[in-house]
């Protein structure tokens, strides 16, 4: 578990690293974070349909999912075009949405210092979620340019708004392809990839990245994620990324370094307690199988 304390605004001049004269050209990675719980605390599906007043929402889901009708993370979606008591959404709602997610902590300085903060690097930022794409932008608004933000695009009908079909699914296996599209267009080369993720909705992609040497990040201890992901970091900072990513793809090794430029930048890690969990469930065996042996 990750934490983050502010340090007086002293600590925080010369905290830009942008390139001198001289120095080689800074390595351009690509960072694609997921949205819900990953930039934020709660799922943007909960959050809609608690301004709509529809306390059912974890149990559709949780039916659609056993069904695995839809890639997992794709049930918003689905309610969204096929359930009656979500047929009265319009864009307006779901920009609202947007406004009233609550955000983990410091995500402008995490943009900030993936453009220009990291001596030799720089990181692209999207953000790839099957949440609608109207929730996102408008609660990254200011943070995130709307163009790096990826997620499930809607078609309104445009005399009524309501929404019509769906154009874009960026869940389970769409998250790939939209990866593979951003890779193409921003020319970066497959081990230049790092994914940020917290659910099973991030499986195929994290496989998809890892198998081409990419680096994935699990910021949860989801039980499909976890042992997927090349690290795993728990916080309510969304800072907290770059520690793998500072440690692994920049590659200071060690705890001094990375806290020492978060302080140039502000911040002290107040808490940083390093595990790996191996979680072992050991029940006794039928004597006979052991006796078959
Ligand atoms: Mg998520």
């Amino acid at each position: 578990m990750l934490r983050f304390t502010p340090m007086p605004a002293d600590d925080v001049s010369g905290a830009e690293h942008g390139p001198k004269a001289g120095e080689p050209p800074a390595k351009q990675y690509l960072l694609a974070s997921d949205f819900d719980q990953t930039l934020s605390f709660n799922d943007s599906g909960e959050a809609l349909s608690e301004l709509l007043g529809r306390p059912d929402f974890r149990a559709k889901v949780d039916g659609l999912s056993a069904a695995h009708l839809v890639q997992q993370g794709g049930e918003l979606a689905y309610l969204l075009l096929h359930d009656p008591e979500y047929r009265c959404v319009r864009r307006e709602h779901l920009e609202e949405v947007g406004r009233r997610i609550r955000l983990k902590a410091n995500i402008p300085a995490l943009v900030r210092i993936l453009d220009a903060g990291i001596p030799g690097h720089r990181f692209a930022f999207h953000v790839v979620s099957a949440a609608p794409e109207e929730v996102v932008r408008s609660a990254l608004a200011g943070l995130v340019p709307p163009e790096n933000v990826h997620g499930t695009k809607f078609e309104y009908a445009p005399t009524t708004g309501e929404i019509r079909s769906v154009a874009r699914l960026p869940a389970g296996y769409g998250k790939v392809v939209v990866l593979d599209g951003l890779q193409r267009r921003l020319q970066i080369t497959p081990d230049r990839i790092v994914y940020v993720g917290d659910g099973s909705s991030d499986v195929h992609v994290m496989l998809h990245v890892n198998r081409r040497d990419g680096f994935t990040v699990a910021v949860s201890e989801n039980e499909h994620i976890a042992p997927i992901a090349r690290r795993t970091v728990l916080s309510d900072n969304a800072l907290s990324v770059l520690v793998p990513v500072l440690e692994d793809v920049v590659g200071w090794g060690g705890t001094a370094r990375v806290r020492a430029f978060f302080e140039a930048h502000g911040l002290a890690v107040q808490a940083w307690d390093k595990k790996q969990v191996d979680q072992v469930t050991i029940r006794e065996s039928p004597v006979a199988d052991v006796a078959g042996r």
